[in-house]
């Protein structure tokens, strides 16, 4: 195989790679913005229905214009953070974007401004493609303060609950933990030993859990603080912008209202049994009477280790992918003829994995450490799905309606996990290929919509705790935790004592001005299975809905797409085929038992 067959072609992104052009294109478009604030700034307040739409194109042109030399800068770092000229470019696409957010800041309060005292421009026929765009904005209207207000806040953030997020991080990533491994001991930091959650080995995963959590819970102090002040900073300033609940922020910056998360929510609460189920069914392949905390999304003893080789994986995702629909799946087959993926795992590349939306060259972009596990390939049937979106939104929409929020933005990704999930188990031969696959999927389920459940009900007990006038120390929110954790384990799981510590180390409780950002990934998870509920049952002619669904992007709210494919998503009902889809792959485990 040709090497170069696992590194991704950079080059079509730009006219020409030569570092000089690509500072000069980026010179041009710190020029270009600066130009458009001087046209704009200050008159958007007076802006007819014509003159908006005139406005609004112009910010889409500029986007598409100068999104190749932008991306081409950020993703040649990403693929190698130690090459200079990445670093170099890296810098520069930096501070000009930067300059450019400067300059162009002022679009979105002006902007604002304007839909607050005209708000018919929201339906005027000329901004039609616009219009879902629009009402988001002056949804948030309402809730924005005064100019000099939202600087203030800006300054008090960073010193103040921007400063509690930059103390857990550094906490956590300084620390060490002491763990014996083969006869010997090892000082890991913790971005290391977490790793070790899931080792083959059940008493490695029961000790580092044991040190890691132990470790935590002496410093709850510090967490408690923070965790409290940043709750309570957050319901003193949803009552500055009149926001009437804690999660008011979130669904407006998710574009989906209370109903829909309280249906969603309440499906999870009602069917926590069917979890648990899976949970009893995983005990038993692991030869456990009970599964322990640390057993929940270890790997199976037997699973049979599958090599995946590049092309092998290739035809592996693009076949599934062409079963679907042949267009997508010629799509998903040019990402890879066209060398649009890097999966070579090197030095400096950063870890992870993600896709990258180029919607002037309508297409995208995809990075992962392609390591020939099952896994890789999941991930790689994973990205490309984001990639399909772009390809679909991209034909599609303007820029501008390609905003997508995070309870949309991973239908095509998990959907095309699920993809490869049906053909993989076509073509498995043993009954532990099957297990093996049906675990994975069923894991990464669990996680995704009942451990994240856990968190959300924590969350908003907190608020709750703090309405009541309780003091949240570090022994009350493990209690509050350890309350939300239990209504979606019951007695299925045993868990180790300073488990009540879980939550401490979870970053985004933390992050300023960032709360509720849990449920998407339940919605997320949940709305796909539901949809491939609909395709296992409506066949070829649920297709052209989904892609219609992906062609949307963010031009319709989540209700509105969900309208399209027939359902109510404020109706437990629709939430409900999702756990159907989930109960069909539990029976189909226990089958193969
Ligand atoms: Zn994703």
């Amino acid at each position: 195989m040709n090497k170069d067959e696992m590194i991704w072609d950079l080059s079509q992104l730009v006219e020409s790679t030569d570092p000089t052009s690509i500072q000069k294109k980026l010179e041009s478009m710190v020029a270009e913005a600066e130009k458009t604030r001087d046209k704009y700034h200050g008159k958007i307040g007076g802006l007819d229905a014509k003159g908006l739409l005139e406005l609004l194109e112009m910010k889409d042109t500029f986007i598409l214009k100068f999104e190749g030399v932008t991306m081409y800068c950020h993703l040649m770092y990403s693929a190698d953070s130690t090459d200079d000229v990445a670093k170099q470019f890296n810098d520069a696409v930096r501070r000009a974007s930067m300059r450019v957010g400067q300059a162009l800041a002022f679009i979105d309060i002006e902007l604002g401004k304007l839909l607050a005292e005209n708000p018919s421009l929201v339906t005027d026929s000329v901004l039609a493609e616009y219009k879902h765009y629009l009402e988001r904005i002056l949804r948030r209207v309402p809730h924005m303060l005064s100019e000099t207000e939202e600087r203030l806040i800006i300054v008090k953030d960073k010193n103040g609950i921007s400063a509690w997020q930059m103390l857990q991080s550094d906490w956590l990533s300084t620390r060490t933990f002491d763990i014996e491994i083969e006869g010997e001991t090892k000082t890991l930091p913790y971005g290391e030993i977490i790793g070790l959650y899931q080792s083959p080995n059940r008493d490695l995963r029961k000790r580092s859990n044991q040190v890691v959590y132990e470790n935590l819970g002496k410093d709850e102090i510090v967490w408690a603080s923070a965790i409290r002040v940043v709750c309570e900073d957050h319901l003193q300033m949803s009552k500055l912008r009149k926001y009437p609940t804690p999660m008011t922020q979130s669904l407006i910056a998710n574009d989906i209202g209370q109903k829909t998360v309280d249906s969603l929510m309440d499906t999870i609460e009602k069917n926590v049994g069917l979890y648990q189920r899976y949970l009893r069914l995983k005990a038993k392949l692991m030869g456990l009477d009970k599964l322990a905390n640390y057993d929940v999304v270890a790997p199976l003893p037997n699973a049979p280790e599958m090599d995946y080789a590049w092309r092998k994986a290739r035809r592996e995702v693009v076949d599934a992918y062409m079963g679907f629909d042949e267009e997508v799946g010629g799509w998903v087959d040019e990402m890879f003829e066209k060398r649009h993926l890097d999966g070579e795992v090197r030095k400096g590349k950063s870890s992870g994995a993600f896709c990258a939306g180029w919607l002037a060259g309508k297409s995208a972009y995809v990075l992962q450490s392609f390591n020939r596990r099952m896994g890789d390939v999941y991930t790689q049937a994973h990205e490309l799905g984001h990639a399909i979106h772009a390809y679909l939104g991209s034909r599609a929409q303007k820029p501008s309606n390609l905003e997508i929020g995070s309870c949309i933005a991973e239908t095509g990704s998990i959907f095309g996990e699920l993809l490869l999930t049906e053909r993989l188990l076509s073509k498995a031969k043993t009954k532990e290929e099957k297990q093996a696959i049906l675990a994975s999927v069923l894991d990464g389920f669990g996680m995704a919509a009942f451990q994240v459940s856990a968190r959300v009900f924590f969350e908003q007990s907190m608020y709750d705790a703090i309405e009541r006038g309780e003091f949240l120390d570090g022994e009350t929110v493990a209690k509050l935790w350890v309350t939300a954790r239990d209504k979606i384990y019951g007695d299925s799981v045993d868990w180790l004592k300073v488990m009540k510590w879980e939550w401490t180390m979870k970053p985004h409780y933390y992050m300023a001005n960032y709360r509720f950002y849990n449920y998407p990934y339940v919605f997320a998870q949940l709305f796909v299975f539901a949809l491939h509920q609909l395709y296992r049952e409506q066949g070829e002619s649920f297709v052209p809905k989904l892609k219609r669904v992906l062609a949307a992007g963010s031009s319709k709210s989540p209700r509105e797409l969900g309208a399209e494919l027939g359902f109510d998503i404020t109706d437990k009902k629709f939430w409900e085929k999702g756990m159907k889809q989930a109960e069909e792959f539990i029976d189909m485990l226990e089958e193969n038992l």
